[in-house]
């Protein structure tokens, strides 16, 4: 029994390292993780003690500054731009709730996008006058993102997308994934009168572990006092990344904004390399990219798919050009006996051995409420039918539905005797029934069905519900289509909507699903970046 558990422990903390390793960042040069300092405010310590104490140790911090502020020591302040210290925008007159006495006559409860971003492009404008930088780093004044006050309340948070290239906040806990971080609100976590052993180094350890960007923020830096980050705790920590762990990158938050922007990107035209279908259905239905056709045909019925027609030819399906994952979507308004498809020729892996595959596309729908009584496969993929040679999800019959994944290889061979799937206990076998199941009307859910080496001894299939793994099963049987009859049905008996449907020739593992998942562009955003060079 003790050895049991202990197994389990061991395969456990396996698996979960394994996860770890593969969902590193590839930071540069071999580092394991970031750290970047940030200071808010340009207050007189910044200069008086900064720029002596951050040369001594040749390291470049951000300084979120005011113009006002660098105004009182402007040699000071071009001192340590020469320095290479990034300097950052951190508004004009430093706004912040009205609830600080200092703020009610800058309350942010006062303002309204237009005025905040007049105030950030003037507070630009002058940095770039005093300074001769522009800043693209920007910190929330007081860490708040709200202009206006009640029903008028807004974000300003895409504004600071708009403007700059990263938004920092403040006494925030966590430190930044950069595969999931949103760059308009990186964390940022105070060091104001804390203390590197207990407080920090803890922080940095994690960090390592987990491949993380620590951003710390602080404002005076002194001895003592209020609102200071306290020199012995940053010569502690410099001296712990320089001489225990240099394995953490040192650098300003302009800098590795911009190394994890481009390697998010990186990663992404990689995969583009492995489409070979996709539709974002922004424009029409027609595949954006595809190595077979692209356009999607209309069958009078699932059983007379052999003679579709080009184009969509039922008034319940359209195009809906906004309210998708991304642009536009497919929306089935309700179920119909006419079905689509696309060809699946050249546009989905098929060989005799070791094809391997995923399919990633996103629903939004409420299955109970909005779906008809009977099945529903919003992706099936089949030469013949869902239960010989298919790739397929689907919804039960009847509420709650079970979400499903079904890989089947072809019919003779696994169920010779074609028995019924609710008598025949290797149908049931073969799906993987989803617990995630968090869809619902205006939610966009994203599924993956991957399928690896099938025809070969070791094939399986695994299936993902917003980048969890539900499940996997080996695909024992062969799996041969008629090449030139296989279809990618979309929608059968579907009522919602669909969108960014996209095939890959590889099977991505958990964190490349992830990542999909996480993405906050259209795949068609990388396609054409691929195009203009
Ligand atoms: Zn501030």
């Amino acid at each position: 029994m003790g050895r049991l558990i202990l197994i389990v422990i061991f395969a456990w903390t396996l698996t979960s390292l394994g996860a770890q390793q593969d969902n590193r960042f590839p930071w540069p040069e071999g580092y394991k993780a970031a750290l970047s300092l940030s200071f808010d405010d340009a207050r007189l310590s910044n200069v008086d003690v900064g720029l002596d104490l951050f040369r001594k140790h040749d390291v470049q911090v951000t300084y979120y500054v005011l113009p006002g502020g660098v105004k009182q020591r402007l040699d000071g302040w071009k001192q340590a731009v020469a320095d290479g210290h990034e300097i950052g925008n951190h508004t004009l007159v430093h706004p912040c709730s009205g609830n600080f006495p200092w703020a009610r006559n800058k309350a942010l409860e006062n303002y309204t996008l237009t005025s905040m971003r007049a105030e950030l492009i003037e507070s630009n404008r002058q940095i770039m006058e005093l300074l001769q930088v522009e800043p693209v780093s920007f910190a929330y004044s007081c860490g708040q993102t709200f202009v206006g006050k009640g029903k008028d309340t807004r974000s300003y948070v895409p504004l600071v997308d708009e403007l700059f290239t990263s938004g920092r906040g403040w006494l925030d806990e966590a430190a930044n994934d950069p595969w999931f971080l949103d760059f308009a609100q990186l964390q940022g976590i105070e060091m104001d009168g804390k203390e590197f052993e207990k407080e920090i180094k803890p922080i940095l350890e994690n960090a390592i572990e987990n491949g993380s960007w620590v951003v710390l923020a602080g404002h005076e830096i002194g001895e003592g006092g209020n609102q200071t980050t306290r020199t012995g705790m940053l010569e502690d920590l410099i001296r712990y990344v320089k001489e225990e762990h240099p394995e953490i990158w040192f650098a300003t938050v302009g800098e590795v904004a911009g190394f994890v922007r481009n390697g998010k990107n990186a990663f992404f035209q990689e995969l583009t390399a492995d489409l070979l279908f996709y539709s974002s259905f922004d424009q029409g239905p027609t595949a954006d990219f595809s190595l077979g056709d692209a356009v999607i045909n209309t069958a009078r019925s699932y059983d007379q798919s052999q003679t579709g027609k080009p184009g969509i030819h039922v008034p319940e399906i359209e195009i809906s050009t906004d309210g998708g994952r991304f642009g536009g979507a497919l929306h089935f308004r309700n179920k119909t006996r006419e079905v689509l498809y696309y060809n699946a020729k050249n546009n989905i892996s098929y060989g005799d051995s070791g094809i391997s595959g995923t399919i990633s596309f996103w629903l939004s729908l409420n299955p109970e409420k909005d779906l008809e009584p009977g099945f529903c496969d919003p992706i099936q993929i089949t030469d013949s039918g869902y239960n010989d040679g298919a790739y397929w999800v689907d919804f039960s019959d009847k509420n709650p539905r079970l979400f499903r994944m079904g890989v089947f290889g072809d019919l003779n061979e696994w169920n010779p005797d074609n028995i019924s799937p609710d008598d025949n206990p290797k149908f049931t076998e073969r799906l993987v029934v989803a617990n995630d199941r968090p869809f619902d009307r205006g939610v966009w859910t994203h599924v993956a069905i991957v399928f690896d080496e099938i025809n070969n001894p070791q094939a399986k299939a695994s299936f993902y519900v917003n980048g969890i793994f539900q499940g996997e099963r080996p695909v024992s049987e062969s799996f041969t289509w008629d090449v030139e009859q296989a279809r990618i049905y979309v929608g059968l008996n579907y009522v919602g909507k669909i969108d960014e449907l996209a095939i890959f020739k590889k099977a991505l593992n958990q964190e490349e699903i992830k990542r999909i998942y996480f993405r906050e562009n259209a795949i068609s955003e990388m396609l054409n970046r691929r195009k203009d060079p």
